[in-house]
């Protein structure tokens, strides 16, 4: 199988893919994680930031979090996470929080605001209500390459560098690609991981992804202004996450339907937005260092539903963050395609698994997947074949 796209959905397709023993070929038109996955806000997420209102989305994070934790350590830092409820915001909120975690299987425990300057000197003391969530932080570059390097030694070959600009069609099924040096992959199925592109990927073979495109800015101030990867109290909204990675805080994001996947410019009025919000939560996070900002493409794929937030009454902020798989067979009436798309880091594994499994389905091949059960290699080589 060929799967198109090397970000965190292809490089877990595979890996995914290789150990269950299918011939597979992983093209990339960049580096590795070069698209959305290297620039994502990187949260690992507990699934608390959308309990309330996506509950399938904060379920599937609870489950794959844990998962990650076990089979790849080293990609995950543990920062744990706390919700804090600032004076204007919905007091009512934390009712329905609380229960909400709990029905998820999200671990969270009240904290008394009183103790949070000691614990997160950094923060507002203006906080009305805390709670500690398992929240944290995700090295996806290295994660990328933990998966490639674990799908190479099952046998799959990694290209980067070369884009794909065709899919073949024999009698109504796709049965291979052409790379843009003009070589040919066959395939007896080709799975389109290229999140923000795949609509791009599959109107090759004439087909259609319905996802609507939504871009998010992102904001990074040097030094680490906080321990824990710190979230508004409140139903999703635009500027309430602010998440210490590496040397930096980084706060983000927004949420604005965009038409183009390359649209990466963080456009001035959303990171003014981003750097008031960072005060809010951090007063002086704004003069804080030297400040970078970009923005990355989501493809959102889930259904509109739940109520809008005050702060950030965006249709895209409704939509399910879950994810989903396309046979193209099914939906296209064009076999042998088949996308994944949506979704977020902290589920990659997850999505893998589902379309690697309408994989073998197509191939009438069934194979169990064991990708949550065996470790990730610490360490992802750099050296893919180009
Ligand atoms: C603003 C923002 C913030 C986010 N924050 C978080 C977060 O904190 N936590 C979290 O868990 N998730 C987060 N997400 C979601 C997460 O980043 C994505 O779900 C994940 O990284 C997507 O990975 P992907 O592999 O599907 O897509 P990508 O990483 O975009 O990979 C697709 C790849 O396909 C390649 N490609 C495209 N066309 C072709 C072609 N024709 N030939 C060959 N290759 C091609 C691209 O170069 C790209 O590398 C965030 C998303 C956004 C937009």
């Amino acid at each position: 199988m060929l799967v198109v796209g090397g970000g965190a959905t292809g490089a877990g397709v595979a890996r995914d893919a290789a150990m269950r023993g299918l011939r597979t070929v992983l093209v990339e038109r960049g580096a590795l994680a070069s698209g959305t996955t290297a620039k994502f806000h990187g949260q690992l997420h507990s699934g608390a930031r959308y309990a309330v209102r996506d509950p399938v989305s904060a379920r599937e994070c609870v489950r794959e979090s844990a998962i990650l934790r076990r089979i790849g350590p080293a990609c995950i830092e543990e920062t744990g996470g706390v919700f804090v409820l600032l004076p204007g915001d919905d007091p009512g909120y934390p009712g329905r929080f609380l229960p909400a975690c709990r029905a998820a299987g999200v671990a969270v425990e009240e904290l008394d605001p009183a103790a949070i300057p000691e614990r997160e000197p950094g923060l507002t003391r203006h906080v009305v209500r805390a709670f500690a969530v398992p929240d944290g932080t995700l090295d996806s570059v290295r994660l990328v390459r933990a998966c490639a390097a674990s799908a190479t030694a099952s046998g799959a070959r990694i290209l980067t560098g070369r884009s794909v600009t065709g899919l073949r069609l024999d009698a109504g099924r796709v049965v291979g690609a052409t790379l843009e040096d003009g070589t040919s992959v066959e395939a007896e199925v080709v799975v389109n991981a290229a999140g923000a592109w795949a609509a791009g990927v599959a109107a090759m073979a004439g087909c259609r992804v319905p996802a609507r495109l939504s871009k998010g800015v992102m904001v990074a101030v040097a030094g680490r202004l906080v321990h824990a990867v710190v979230s508004r109290c409140r139903l999703p909204a635009d500027g309430d996450i602010l998440v210490p990675l590496g040397g930096s805080t980084i706060m983000g994001t927004t949420d604005a339907p965009v038409k183009d996947p390359d649209d990466g410019v963080a456009d001035d009025a959303a990171v003014r937005a981003m750097l008031a919000a960072g005060d809010e939560l951090v007063p002086g996070y704004s003069s804080a260092g030297s400040i970078r900002t970009w923005a990355a493409v989501r493809p959102l794929v889930g259904d509109v539903g739940g109520p809008a937030s005050a702060s950030s009454p965006s249709e895209g902020r409704q939509v399910s963050r879950s994810h989903r798989v396309i046979d193209h067979g099914e939906h296209d009436g064009v076999a042998g395609l088949i996308t994944i798309t949506g979704g977020k880091a902290t589920t990659f594994r997850l999505m893998a698994e589902e379309a690697v499994d309408a994989v073998c389905v197509a191939l009438g091949s069934p194979r169990p997947c064991r990708t949550a059960r065996e470790e990730l290699p610490a360490e992802g080589g750099l050296d893919f074949a180009r």
